[in-house]
């Protein structure tokens, strides 16, 4: 695929969501303790009598933007991996998409079931071995407007997600090693009332799978035939980080 790059057959696409103050971060209720957002301080800008040069401090949780959970962030994976040893082939490696868009444009809630899998694959062939399965759900339009990303109403957030059987299929059945989102999550808005609470991150991160939030541009890929550019920071035994993510797709999906 690299040699295409010259010759425009295979282009870049940026998957990722621009890092602010302004992006959107999750809200926990009480008593859970949030997260930081992203934020910018700045050390000097060109501005004493030997100022050659601007830099800023920063801050920000792991799991802010688009972001790698690492195993070890669910309790179910607390004896595997943090960010910084994921195997290099698992951040280089096969995408695929499903489009539920249309669905989630008429049920926030809607949850991808094993059924829409499977036929998926009837379509386009099987799960990528080693790969990632990507879940478009449109959810990229609201993610400049942090209200609107998140979707709180007084019964809690509503945005789309995975069930338990599928999470749990994902995790054990599927050959993926990681499931990547557009929304703040992995998980659903109601995931937290689930009968297995939050199974994406349960089942996945147990597995030693990964999770991948906030990303942008999935319609602009094709269902099979690309490949992902995963690039978190490797925080030495760190949950999850901000992740540069690229993907390398044929041109003219
Ligand atoms: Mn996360």
């Amino acid at each position: 695929m690299m040699h295409a790059l010259p010759t425009g057959d295979v282009e870049i696409i940026d998957l990722t969501a621009p890092l602010s103050s302004e992006t959107p971060i999750i809200q926990l209720p009480p008593p859970f303790v949030n997260t930081p957002g992203f934020s910018l301080s700045e050390l000097s800008r060109y501005d004493d009598d030997r100022g050659f040069w601007y830099w800023n401090a920063i801050e920000t949780g792991e799991h802010v933007g688009t972001h790698v959970d690492a195993p070890n962030h669910w309790i179910t994976g607390r004896d595997q991996i943090g960010v910084d040893r994921i195997p290099l082939e698992h951040l280089v490696a096969p995408a695929v998409v499903i489009d539920k868009s249309a669905e989630c444009a008429d049920d926030p809630d809607f949850l991808l079931e094993v059924p829409h899998v499977e036929d998926w694959q009837e379509e386009n062939g099987p799960l990528p071995d080693g790969g990632w399965l990507l879940f478009r759900t449109g959810w990229d339009e609201r993610s400049d407007d942090q209200e609107r990303f998140l979707n709180v109403d007084e019964d809690g957030p509503h945005t789309p997600g995975v069930s338990v059987e599928c999470a749990q299929w994902l995790a054990t059945t599927a050959p993926i090693v990681g499931m990547g989102v557009e929304t703040v999550g992995t998980d659903a808005g109601i995931a937290g009332g689930m009968s297995t609470p939050f199974p994406c991150h349960h089942h996945l991160l147990g597995a030693g799978k990964y999770g991948l939030t906030q990303l942008q541009n999935l319609a602009k890929l094709p269902a099979v035939g690309t490949t992902l550019i995963v690039a978190p920071l490797p925080i030495v035994d760190g949950s999850g980080s901000p992740a540069r993510v690229l993907a390398l797709a044929p041109r003219g999906k």
